[in-house]
């Protein structure tokens, strides 16, 4: 006998739930995704234990007659296509009709809805994906939707459920991104009994942005003046120049009111601010693709991150051109007015970078230059000793950003934030591998604004912050704190009493900013093994060094040098960025030869 057989429903459900349901957050996602199909103008969405305990989402949409309601459990069930041909033009979120019954049959799960012109409603209850119950119910219109301890029948499936802050974080981040891509819609947001935001409906994007992330957030960003081209049309804010991010949590890209990543749509963004931010730093964006459906395929993805695009180039350069256009129009403006300064996140273009002399021949000038640079080859790099150091005669500082020292072979210039970025890294990785870095106490506490999935991520991962030198808490919506006043808007507050002490000079708020931001960039889970004590060492002397002040005088700069070339590694920053450079006299000869 053959050994091949047809897979029961419900184990085919839960077959297909491994793929679009992964975590609480993507429940969410299915869930407010239908809702917003159905045509709802308001949805919440509560949640208890980070979502695995509980996730409700409520809305007022068309609702179910109940033939519908038991339908729409069928696995491939669904009222948005009928025939292949309606694949090429699919203009709602939902169209595979899997979602529900996966949903269904991995959890306690109870639809309830009615549809306006009904007189009652329909409440089903499935236990792990068997219908045991249907009977009247009297909600208001709309769907509402429970699903109770998920994967508690594949304890496999619930073994690889994060800690609960980290739940709420990811279901956070989820919902942000849905009310980021439907402004129209007014969502509320309740966590564990307490709501985290209510959001109003709003015509404007603008205003859904601040609601969430603040008004500091929304004065980072600049509008994209829409561009179109061969049917594909892009429209959205993105970051002022020197607002770089290190990670892209912040960089929402949609195509047709879906979050798509995809490089094709982000690398565009990195390439139009190439020798505008330096390498390994993403602005910060929210863009929204608009094109016909059939040039877009979105059903190469389960949980439909992804997508397939007819034609990348048109996106491409659409994408160019609407990012270099904003920042055009600021720089041009801000120069004219005179007070475009880099930020700490701008880096023009490096300047061309000349091996020191003291560097012995066989290294050659490529292996030098940053791009090449690899930690391990400068390790067998000699370094000057002291009684060299003597014989360089201090010049000088120039353009804010160097020290000039003369010796025997020319010019030395050394680039003070990536010299400071490599001692204090050195330092802070000596400092972790035996405890803390070291944090000053605020005078006054700061109280910053921030968005409810920030605000969860800080608290998930408070321990690691405060190895940083980062104390703070939260409180209000989002927050594990006491509850602060409501107020209708989404953001919540951190406290912060103390910053890491070698960045203390920069705003309380750049220094969480970026501080989580890198933080992030390590991954979900970041830890501090050894890989993670490094990254969070370079991580905080990159933050410390952009804050550090000039060294005042000839003593001072001596230090650096002497700080410097004591580093294990002295040439680059943990990044790769050279510290150090040189002028010859061939080459400054050339320069003055005619
Ligand atoms: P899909 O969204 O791919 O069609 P789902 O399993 O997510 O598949 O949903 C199945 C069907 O159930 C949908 O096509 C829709 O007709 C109906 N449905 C689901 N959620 C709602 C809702 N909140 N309001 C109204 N109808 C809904
Ligand atoms: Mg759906």
């Amino acid at each position: 006998m053959g050994s091949i057989r047809l897979l029961p429903d419900i184990l085919a459900s839960q077959v297909a739930a491994g793929e679009v349901v992964e975590r609480p957050a993507s429940v969410v996602k299915e869930l407010v995704e239908n809702s917003i199909d159905a045509g709802a103008r308001r949805i919440t969405v509560e949640f208890q234990r980070g979502g695995a305990r509980l996730i409700r989402v409520t809305d007022d949409g068309c609702g179910m007659d109940r033939s519908d309601g038991l339908l729409c459990l069928e696995r491939h069930a669904t009222s948005k296509i009928r025939e292949i041909a309606d694949l090429s033009a699919i203009t709602t979120m939902g169209f595979r009709g899997e979602a529900l019954p996966s949903i269904a049959s991995v959890s306690r799960f109870k639809l309830s809805t009615r549809r306006r012109e009904d007189e009652v409603g329909t409440l089903i209850e499935v236990t792990g994906g068997k219908i045991h119950e249907v009977q009247d119910s009297g909600e208001a219109p709309g769907t509402r939707i429970e699903v109770g301890d998920l994967f508690f029948n594949v304890p496999a499936r619930r073994k690889f459920l994060r800690g609960e802050q980290t739940e709420a974080a990811n279901l956070l981040q989820q919902i942000e991104i849905l009310a980021v891509a439907h402004p129209e819609i007014a969502f509320t947001c309740i966590r564990d009994d307490r709501e985290v935001f209510r959001l109003a409906a709003t015509e404007d994007l603008a205003v859904r942005l601040r609601d969430l992330h603040g008004e500091s957030f929304i004065k980072k960003l600049i509008p994209l003046s829409p561009v179109e081209n061969q049917g594909v049309r892009v429209h959205g804010w993105i970051a002022r120049p020197g607002e770089g991010r290190s990670d892209r949590t912040l960089q929402m890209t949609f195509v047709n009111g879906r979050m798509i990543r995809s490089p094709i749509l982000s690398l565009p963004l990195r390439e139009a601010c190439d020798g505008v931010l330096a390498k390994g730093l993403h602005p910060p964006a929210v863009l929204f693709f608009e094109m016909d459906p059939a040039a877009v395929d979105c059903n190469v993805h389960p949980a439909k991150r992804e997508v397939r695009f007819r034609d990348p180039g048109v996106i491409r350069s659409v994408a160019l051109m609407a990012a270099r256009s904003a920042w055009g129009s600021v720089s041009q403006h801000s120069v004219a007015l005179g007070d475009f300064s880099p930020g700490p996140g701008l880096d023009p273009l490096f300047p061309p970078i000349t091996k020191p002399s003291w560097l012995p021949a066989s290294v050659s000038q490529k292996e030098f230059s940053a791009r090449e640079l690899d930690s391990a080859r400068i390790a067998e790099l000699p370094v000057p000793d002291a009684s060299g150091l003597s014989a360089l005669s201090y010049l000088g500082q120039l353009a804010g950003r160097y020290l000039l020292f003369e010796e025997q072979e020319g010019l030395m210039l050394l680039e003070i934030r990536a010299a400071r970025e490599r001692i204090l890294y050195e330092r802070f990785l000596a400092q972790l591998g035996s405890g803390s870095l070291g944090s000053q106490r605020l005078l006054i506490p700061e109280v910053l604004e921030m968005s409810p999935a920030d605000l969860a991520w800080i608290d998930a991962h408070s321990a690691m912050l405060e190895k940083a030198g980062l104390v703070a808490e939260s409180f209000g919506p989002g927050g594990q704190g006491s509850r602060g006043g409501g107020g209708g808007f989404g953001k919540g507050s951190l406290k912060v009493d103390a910053v890491p002490a070698d960045a203390s000079s920069l705003p309380v708020m750049e220094i969480v900013v970026r501080l989580v931001d890198e933080l992030r960039s390590l991954g979900e889970a970041p830890s501090l093994d050894k890989t993670g004590r490094e990254a969070l060492a370079a991580s905080v002397a990159r933050l410390a060094a952009a804050g550090a002040r000039m060294p005042a005088g000839e003593e001072a700069a001596r230090m650096l040098l002497l700080d410097l070339l004591s580093c294990d590694l002295p040439y680059a920053t943990p990044k790769g960025r050279p510290t150090m450079s040189q002028i010859s006299p061939g080459e400054l000869t050339r320069r003055f030869t005619a």
